[in-house]
């Protein structure tokens, strides 16, 4: 089967530009399937996670049918809502909309609880085509009359399960019902329990079913490693790892905020520029965390595996699992972050002799065995003295022969040019 190009798909050249400027050199399997479904105004229910590049799906369409019929955007009347159940997700979905619609004469806002809501109002006022929200300011705004939803001709729902979960169901529908019947309508989910599949029900005519799972590829295209040791152990094993310069966006998992934050504090002591995100940080401090990982000012993230979910940086170098995590799914979770759309990535695990139930569970959970990366002599490549690293973000230095270097210089170097091609075969190579 040929691979269809975004051009085959039926999008305009502007978004064309804007995607190639990207570099996304094919769409992903849920865009190549949902976009012409969209583009002819069928409904969607996607079944997908983040990294499979869903956001793209749904938001290509709606930027190219915006297009097509330009309109002034109306004060306080969007024609787009896209609902997200988190404000780092609806900021993503935002900065989705913001990049693929970069040479389109398009508004948008992001509007999500926790901040002042003065700016958000001005753009509202202002007039915006695409609004991306969480549930509650939504409604709230709404209620202080400064937003109607009686314009709205694409209407998408992203992480309905999620929404679920954190008890949003209600408001998505005191929402829903003040959308005009006639509009086009996505739900995405990444799963589907029955509460989700009777509200796409009500919310969807029609709709197209699709469903991806990336959890095998992810799995699969990931070079994962264990490093069996002693719990005292792994803050030195950290170190030495870290004097590799190519670690350079890393993220590190434990299971509580509590290790999150000991962890965060000693590699900060060790000079190694480190923030930790779990569920005690504000929302605020999350964000900031967040943005300051995203640019390349903080070289380590170090996280737990709830505050994790959500997390889309591109071009992340390395996974750390510093404790597995104790349910199997966490580990594929995590190490997918590393593993963005289709390009490869690297996962380290550190594995004390508690945690050896974990891993069984794992290696069941994935099919295979992880390699264990003290059958190498694990410190012979990491040199042992850690040395202060000045770092370089985006273009890690060719320095000796560490194997874990070559494989963050591999994903990047793949992500940017042939996304789709095999690395395991060049990594097992370099094991031998
Ligand atoms: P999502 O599943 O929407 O959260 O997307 C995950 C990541 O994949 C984001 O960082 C996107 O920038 C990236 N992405 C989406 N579509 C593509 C594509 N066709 N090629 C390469 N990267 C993509």
């Amino acid at each position: 089967m040929t691979e269809l190009t975004f051009a085959e798909l039926g999008l305009g050249q502007q978004l064309l530009d804007a995607l190639d400027a990207e570099n996304y050199t094919a769409p992903t399997p849920i865009q190549r399937r949902a976009i012409p479904f969209l583009l002819k105004g069928s409904d969607l229910l996607g079944i997908a996670q983040t990294g499979t590049g869903k956001t793209a799906a749904f938001v290509l369409p709606i930027l190219q049918k915006l297009s097509e019929k330009p309109t002034k955007a109306n004060p306080r009347r969007p024609q787009s809502l896209i609902l997200a159940p988190t404000r780092e997700l609806a900021i993503q979905i935002g900065e989705g909309v913001k990049t693929y619609g970069r040479n389109l004469h398009l508004r948008h806002a992001v509007i999500f609880g926790g901040v002042g809501q003065s700016p958000q109002i001005q753009k509202m006022v202002r007039g915006v085509h695409i609004l991306v929200a969480t549930p509650g300011r939504l409604l709230d705004l709404i209620g202080q009359g400064h937003i109607e939803l009686d314009n709205i001709s694409f209407f998408v729902l992203d992480e309905a399960d999620r929404m679920l979960d954190m008890g949003f169901i209600h408001d998505v529908r005191k929402i829903s019902a003040l959308l005009p019947r006639k509009r086009q309508s996505m739900l995405l989910s990444a799963t589907m329990p029955r509460d989700i599949a009777k509200l796409a029900e009500s919310l969807l005519k029609n709709p197209e079913r699709i469903e991806v799972s990336p959890k095998v590829v992810t799995v699969d295209r990931i070079d994962q490693r264990v490093y069996f040791c002693e719990s005292g152990e792994k803050r030195d094993l950290l170190t030495e790892i870290f004097a590799d310069e190519s670690f350079y966006r890393v993220i590190v998992f434990t299971r509580t905020k509590h290790r999150a934050n000991r962890v965060a504090e000693f590699l900060n002591k060790s000079k190694i520029s480190t923030e930790a995100i779990h569920g005690n940080k504000s929302q605020g401090a999350r964000q900031r965390a967040l943005e300051s990982f995203r640019k390349g000012d903080t070289r380590v993230l170090v996280a737990t595996d709830i505050a994790a979910r959500g997390i889309d940086i591109d071009d992340v170098t390395h996974v750390i699992n510093f404790e597995l995590p104790n349910e199997p799914e966490g580990y594929v979770h995590r190490i997918g972050r590393t593993a963005r759309a289709g390009a490869g990535g690297v996962a380290l695990s550190f594995c004390s002799p508690d945690e050896r139930p974990f891993l069984r569970d794992i290696e069941r959970l994935i099919k295979r065995e992880i390699a264990n990366e003290n059958e190498r002599p694990l410190l012979d490549h990491i040199p042992k003295k850690p040395k202060p690293v000045q770092r370089q973000p985006h273009k890690p230095e060719q320095s000796g022969r560490r194997i874990a270097k070559k494989q963050g210089d591999n994903q990047i170097q793949e992500k940017r040019s042939k996304p789709g091609r095999s690395r395991r075969r060049r990594s097992r190579g370099k094991a031998a």
